[in-house]
């Protein structure tokens, strides 16, 4: 039912939108889970055996026994998404082989020595025909730790969290979840400074969300799965009667002239709980288009806000979309329902500092 509210969204607007929510699935860019690659719900649990290619990296404390429990603590972010339904074993023993092989059926994690590592570290080979994701094997660099010291127990200790945020992260990726921009780029410069103006936050947040796992800024950094990982991953695998409490809404933002207000980033702030918390976020097309799904039944406040660097977009930095005006509105999230915003005029907000 949501999903194919979702659809409608995209046909009522009678544009080609490419927006960008804080959750992107495979192909990249697809937009909505509509129609995201996914794993069969037969196909769970998803199975994980640890390649071992011979090429572990030499490090203190990380050992074989070690690295199984990085990684299962990685796993088991996901699994531990309760608005998901997601399960993952991590099989016992190892698979000896020279190098991955993303065709031999079996979803493997490990190190292996590459020519083409460059500048990423780790990376997830997915595989998938006709929208359905077949197998998943997540390489690590075994320079991944070079030049990390080895004589100071709390970077020893660091490190081990380090390889399991990446971990999560390509994980992320193996669900299904593809890369998705930093959060508003810049809230980055200063965003809590003296400088800015009272209340310029939604009341009562005076802090700012952090970057999704998936983000690109934030890969291989962020400790946990935000709010835009879980509901990105539940709208794949929903938890029973998960997608029957949400709802989404779709819109258009435009400046006081008219214009479409372009790559402005809208982000939901969900007062359900009893406190004020941001939830999922969006950025706006060329056009101005936005959507957020996976809100929770009831009333939402948005906040459409100004980003200073986009650099996914080319030429956007042309763009003075920094000198826009913020916006904040209320509107109502319906079950099961996309709530179409034909316009959201940027009114009289006020321009960050
Ligand atoms: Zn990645």
């Amino acid at each position: 039912m949501a999903h194919l509210a979702a659809l409608g969204v995209l046909v009522l607007l009678g544009l080609a939108p490419n927006p960008l929510p804080a959750y992107d699935f495979y192909p990249p860019g697809v937009g909505s889970s509509a129609g995201a690659a996914r794993w069969e719900a037969s196909a769970f649990p998803l199975r994980f055996r640890i390649l071992d290619t011979r090429a572990f990296p030499e490090y203190p404390g990380l050992n074989a026994e070690i690295w199984r429990e990085i990684v299962l603590r990685g796993i088991s972010a996901w699994v531990k998404v309760e608005t998901a339904d997601i399960s993952i074993v991590l099989d016992g023993g190892t698979l000896v082989a020279s190098k991955a092989d993303i065709d031999d059926g079996i979803n493997t994690i490990g190190f292996e020595a590459r020519e083409d590592w460059g500048d990423d570290r780790a990376s997830a080979l997915v595989s998938a025909t006709g929208g359905r994701m077949t197998e998943c094997d997540v390489l690590f660099d075994p320079a991944i730790l070079d030049g990390w010291p080895e004589d100071d127990p709390r970077v020893v200790a660091w490190a081990a969290h380090f390889l399991e945020e990446v971990v999560m992260h390509e994980v992320g990726h193996c669900l299904g979840l593809s890369h998705v921009p930093a959060n508003p780029v810049w809230l980055g410069q200063g965003a809590n400074a003296p400088g800015w103006p009272p209340g310029f936050l939604p009341e009562p947040l005076s802090g700012l969300s952090s970057d999704p796992q998936m983000s690109t800024a934030a890969s291989y950094g962020v400790p946990r799965l935000t709010l835009d990982d879980r509901i990105g991953v539940s709208l794949l695998y929903p938890a029973p009667g998960f997608l029957e409490g949400r709802g989404s809404i779709g819109g258009r933002l435009v400046t006081p002239e008219g214009e479409p207000a372009a790559f402005l980033y809208v982000q939901s702030v969900d007062y359900a709980s009893g406190r004020a918390v941001f939830g999922p976020g969006a950025f706006a097309d060329a056009q101005g288009q936005f959507l957020l799904e996976g809100l929770p039944a009831g009333p939402v406040h948005l906040w459409a806000r100004p980003t200073l660097l986009y650099m996914e977009r080319p030429g956007y930095q042309k763009t003075r979309v920094w000198d826009l005006l913020d916006e904040h509105r209320w509107f109502s999230v319906r079950s099961g329902v996309a709530v179409i915003v034909p316009e959201i005029i940027l009114g009289a907000g006020r321009s960050p500092p």
